[in-house]
């Protein structure tokens, strides 16, 4: 099986290209790095199945060969980076999927879509399940994200009825571990940045906003076999151990001795109050549930940034 993975020099895109490699799978990763890394692939410049290609996928999509399955990962995923990048994001998530839904086409390949909890906005109700519409402005700061990333589901779902393309949409809740950017803005590499500086802590608003973090290994599972399933509607991926940011800001605090002080700043527009997965169907459909803990995947995830922060500061 050859797959290509767009986005996948990024944090998941590159996890997902281990798991295909491991599956036995080859893997043509591309990615034009505006978020990703060379840095994330390079342990895999030596594996005769895997080649990389820096190309912007909104750009006309060729791929000489089989295709067989592919797995649209591009997209900037960090609030700070598609604030950053808002036309970027919009094209990725309308145009390229369209692209890669044309190469699925055209090569008779499956396809998966990495898609978002924040399909869901700023949620009425708690957890959300995939049969909730959610609560989106569509005008608002954030949109540029969720607005395409809805497009992306509706253009998938379409393909899916009109030209019975294979299609599966994932939607990813908020996730953690090895090769997140330490500066890519987002709450956990903020803070453990942050403490590793000497800085204090930045929670945003009262920090009475809930997340619920899921270990990259986890969600790579969950998605491996969901593209495995016969499933095409969307479906939740994440860990539903929820908890309020300040408690998260808390828990990153105490793994540092010189405990750092935690400031508060003002909450974005459109911040999501509530976030908690339903993984009811992927249970049901998938046999998957999380199984690292917050502990555990903390520790392997704070080995990484302490890692990054040391070739950061040796730069300098
Ligand atoms: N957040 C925070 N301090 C930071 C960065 C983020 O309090 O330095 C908050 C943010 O407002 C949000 C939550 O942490 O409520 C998670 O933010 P993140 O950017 O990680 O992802 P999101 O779930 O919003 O996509």
């Amino acid at each position: 099986m050859r797959a290509v993975v767009t986005g996948g020099a990024g944090f998941l895109g590159s996890h997902l290209c281990d798991r295909l490699l491991a599956e036995g799978w080859e893997v043509l990763a591309l990615d034009n790095l505006i978020t990703g890394s060379e840095a994330n692939i390079a342990h895999l410049g030596g594996n005769a199945k895997f080649r990389y290609e820096k190309r912007d996928v909104s750009e006309p999509l060729r791929v000489t060969g089989e295709v067989g399955y592919i797995f649209h990962f591009a997209s900037p995923a960090s609030p700070p980076d598609y604030l950053k990048y808002p036309i970027e994001t919009l094209k990725v998530g309308s145009i390229a999927t369209m692209h890669a839904l044309d190469l699925a086409l055209e090569k008779k390949a499956k396809y998966l879509l990495a898609s978002t909890s924040e399909c869901y906005g700023d949620p009425e109700v708690s957890p959300q399940s995939e049969s909730y519409w959610g609560r989106v402005n569509p005008v608002g700061p954030r949109s540029v994200y969720d607005e395409a990333k809805r497009f992306a589901e509706a253009t998938t779902m379409a393909y899916h009825r009109h030209h019975h393309a294979d299609t599966h949409i994932v939607r990813i809740f908020n996730t953690y571990g090895p090769r997140m950017r330490l500066n890519d803005g987002r709450a956990l590499p903020n803070f453990v940045y942050q403490a590793l500086s000497g800085q204090p802590i930045t929670v945003y608003g009262e920090g009475k906003q809930t997340r619920s973090f899921c270990y990259v290994s986890d969600l790579i599972d969950g998605i491996f076999r969901l593209s495995q399933s016969d499933e095409h509607f969307p479906t939740n991926i994440g860990n539903p151990a929820e908890l309020t940011i300040l408690e998260f800001a808390e828990r990153i605090r105490a793994e540092f001795p010189n405990a750092p002080t935690i400031i508060y700043e003002p909450l974005p527009e459109d911040d999501p109050k509530q976030r908690r997965p339903d993984i009811s169907k992927a249970k049901r459909l998938l046999d998957w549930e999380p199984k690292v803990s917050l502990e555990e995947g903390l520790r392997h995830t704070l080995k990484y940034f302490k890692e990054q922060y040391l070739k950061m500061t040796a730069k300098r």
